[in-house]
């Protein structure tokens, strides 16, 4: 990573703020599309740090978690990739169970990766008795438009499952693992009450000894979180870059744009610059950092005309169920999904599902003696002293269940919110219209579980369940009653977007991660093309070369702004990262096929010269002399050339190989071109420069897929 003062001065399209779900999700799709985008995570980015505490919960390290003890303990959470701020809940202080670091809370999820309902997408008519709520009338989008986006996430996250027989369309899911004997039971019982279970969509590899590890970091690169999935690839493969451990504290805005980002990094103030500002420092931070960006243009905070910035707080109610079944063995993976309950009798209320496991019993004593402490401060001692017993007790009761988990949607209000402060606070009440469709929802569920033994544990009441925070700067049509527009941009302000959960303007009643990440691909569309900001059409078409019938390359042109540009190419080649690694590494060959490039000398090694010469269709041959930037084997060769002197027009050339999930490969050849001369010389760059590209992709595509083995030189 460059110096502050380097990153501070480069050229960034986009700032995304918080690596979770929505953020990086985004950020990845928009570097993937040629852009530069910097990451500002308030947490720690694994990959950069060598003492990540992973493979268990943290508290394993320490006795306790309360909040005055939390400052001691904040360094084990923030290396475990944990939220450790307090928070007020009325009186009572807590610490949000939510992620804090890359892959935001989804690094911690228990990884259901479930679409939502088309009624979800039209809630109000299905709450005909929730006066009082501010629940739309419907989503400024449909279920149709995110279709598309949800194929695309559960692709990108490799979530694996089975159809839910009640859903309108069968998700193209990767297959999952068999039923463990105590899920295959629980099946067999559903199916035998005429309900209809399905094995639950996660987006997970279970590896050997596969542990689900909900609530704690995976050891074992298996989870498909948004950091591993999306933030790494960004920064390793893309070109995007990261800064951890930096904390965006405000942003200034004119009255339409956003110009600086604020941050605390390394104990310094800092003020960063992009041409755009994503924010998605999830739903219960987000808010706060706007209500703190005040100015003269926006007194009340910025994006908050409407007052709505933190209001409509939205939970889920999570109840859980030890069902004691007669099968033993395995009971840590979630594996079931039950959705009958979604809509039923004329309620809507939400999901069944396996919950896996709960936190070891040490952890669960010490949470039991904070509620007990909160609660009754003259029973803590008595607590204390009952508290090996009753470890020994978890521990044994947990062992012999299944546990279930029933999501139930809440309604938004706008009283119920999360309010800045030092601490912050949160304000949320069960309205009485939840708590009645409360009660159906656990009657349902224990006559749907008769006759197994079970115990249920009521979760919903407690405030300090954050898990799937959202709804706090709802998207919508009218900037009266929403805080974003339609594609997510703050209404009023050109360059800011908000992507994290708190867009929602209604809960809905299964887990949030596809959701918002669907959403973020859609955003991130919105961005590329031109009704958004920038071209990002495939146009094949125009460009193809004539001379090659077979190609199937695609290419597109981003105008950033007057004095840059990216050309960007893709061509899907049958065969391996590493034989594809072979052709292009080697220059000498490159006579041999390569009509853009027919002379080249040197050697794919970062920091050394490689000199060429370059002929584009339709110009002048010219020798250059090309910095190799970076040369990862088999997976990037990038290089700087200049067209005289540097500044006048720079140009940041790669090729990235991509393995897909068929056996192929995806080769995106892309440059980004910089400098005086850019819009000078954008007519040769868009027609010629860029069918060069073409060509050089169906000639490596020829070579590669046409080569012997020996021709396909392996690399060491
Ligand atoms: C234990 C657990 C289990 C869960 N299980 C599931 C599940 O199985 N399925 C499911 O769909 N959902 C699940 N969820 C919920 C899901 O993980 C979240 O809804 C989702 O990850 C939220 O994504 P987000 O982008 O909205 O924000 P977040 O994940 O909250 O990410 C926000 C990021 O912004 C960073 N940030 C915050 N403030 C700042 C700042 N000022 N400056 C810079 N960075 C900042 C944070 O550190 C964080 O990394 C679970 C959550 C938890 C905690």
């Amino acid at each position: 990573m460059s110096s502050i003062e380097e990153i501070q001065q480069q050229p960034w399209d986009y700032l995304v703020v918080g690596t979770g779900v929505g953020g990086a999700t985004l950020g990845h799709a928009l570097a993937k599309a040629g852009r530069k985008v910097l990451f500002l995570e308030k947490g720690r980015v694994p990959f950069l740090h060598v003492d990540t505490l992973q493979g268990a919960y943290p508290e394993m390290h320490f006795p306790r978690v309360d909040v005055p003890t939390a400052a001691r303990h904040a360094s084990f959470l923030a290396q475990a990739g944990r939220c450790h701020d307090e928070f007020l809940d009325g009186l009572r202080s807590f610490i949000p169970f939510i992620g804090c670091g890359a892959g935001g809370s989804s690094a911690l999820y228990g990884m259901a990766m479930e679409r939502f309902f088309p009624a979800d997408f039209e809630p109000q008519q299905h709450f005909p008795n929730s006066s009082g709520s501010s629940l739309p009338h419907a989503w400024p989008i449909r279920y149709a438009d995110l279709v598309p986006y949800y194929q695309r996430a559960e692709k990108l996250y490799r979530v694996r499952g089975q159809y839910d027989p009640l859903r309108p369309q069968a998700p193209d899911l990767l297959p999952p693992p068999s039923l463990s004997p105590r899920n295959a039971e629980l099946y067999s019982h559903f199916q035998g009450q005429g309900l209809h279970p399905y094995q639950l969509p996660q987006a997970c590899e279970f590896v050997p000894g596969c542990e689900c590890c909900q609530g704690y970091l995976c050891a074992k690169n298996c989870k498909n979180d948004a950091g591993r999935i999306c933030l790494e690839p960004a920064v390793r493969d893309l070109g995007a870059a990261v800064l951890d451990e930096c904390e965006v504290i405000q942003l200034e805005a004119t009255s339409d744009r956003v110009t600086g980002v604020v941050c605390r990094w390394q104990g310094r103030t800092v003020t960063l610059r992009g041409d755009q500002v994503i924010l998605a420092a999830g739903a219960l931070m987000t808010p706060g950092l706007l209500l703190r960006s005040t100015s003269v243009h926006w007194p009340q905070g910025l994006a908050n005309a409407s007052g709505l910035v933190g209001r409509n707080l939205m939970r889920h109610y999570v109840d859980l169920y030890l069902v004691f079944t007669r099968a033993r063995g395995e009971n840590r993976l979630k594996e079931l999904g039950l959705s009958d309950f979604y809509q039923f009798q004329g309620n809507k209320l939400g999901t069944l599902q396996s919950f896996g496991l709960l936190p070891p019993a040490p952890v669960l004593a010490a949470t039991m003696a904070k509620d007990v402490c909160d609660a009754a401060p003259w029973a803590t001692p008595l607590f204390r002293l009952a508290q090996p017993l009753l470890r020994l007790l978890l521990t044994r009761l947990f062992k012999r269940g299944v546990l279930l988990a029933a999501i139930m949607e809440d309604l938004p209000y706008a009283d119920n919110r999360v309010v800045p402060g030092s601490p912050p606070r949160i304000d949320y009440r069960i309205h009485l219209h939840d708590q009645t469709r409360l009660k159906v929802f656990r009657t349902r569920v224990a006559k749907a579980l008769k006759p197994y033994r079970f115990l249920a544990l009521h979760q919903a009441e407690k405030n300090s369940m954050l898990a799937h925070v959202c709804g706090t700067c709802r998207f919508g049509e009218d900037p009266e009653n929403s805080v974003l527009d339609p594609f997510n941009r703050a209404h009023g302000i050109q360059n800011l977007y908000v992507v994290d959960s708190s867009f929602f303007p209604s809960s809905g009643g299964t887990n949030p991660a596809l959701t918002i990440a669907a959403n973020a691909l859609r955003v991130a569309e919105h961005l590329l093309t031109p009704g958004g900001l920038i071209s990002d059409k495939p146009n094949t078409q125009t460009h193809q070369p004539r001379s090659m019938p077979m190609t199937e390359t695609t290419s597109r042109i981003q105008r950033h702004s007057l004095l840059r540009m990216t050309l960007h190419t893709e061509i899907s080649i049958d065969a391996s990262p590493k034989q594809i690694w072979g052709v292009l590494t080697d220059f000498p060959g490159y006579q041999f096929w390569n009509q853009s490039i027919p002379h080249a000398e040197g050697e794919a090694k970062a920091g050394t010269l490689l000199r060429v010469v370059i002929q584009w269709p339709g110009l002048k041959s010219s020798p250059y002399e090309l910095e190799i930037l970076d040369a990862l084997p088999e997976r990037e060769l990038r290089w700087l050339g200049h067209f005289g002197k540097t500044g006048l027009m720079d140009g940041d050339h790669r090729f990235v190989l991509e393995p897909t999930v068929e056996g192929r490969t995806k080769v995106i050849q892309s440059e980004y071109f910089s400098g005086l001369l850019v819009p000078f010389f954008a007519p040769w760059l868009k027609k010629n420069v860029l069918s060069g590209f073409e060509q050089m992709n169906v000639a490596l595509k020829n070579r590669v897929e046409s080569a012997t083995p020996a021709q396909c030189r392996d690399t060491p």
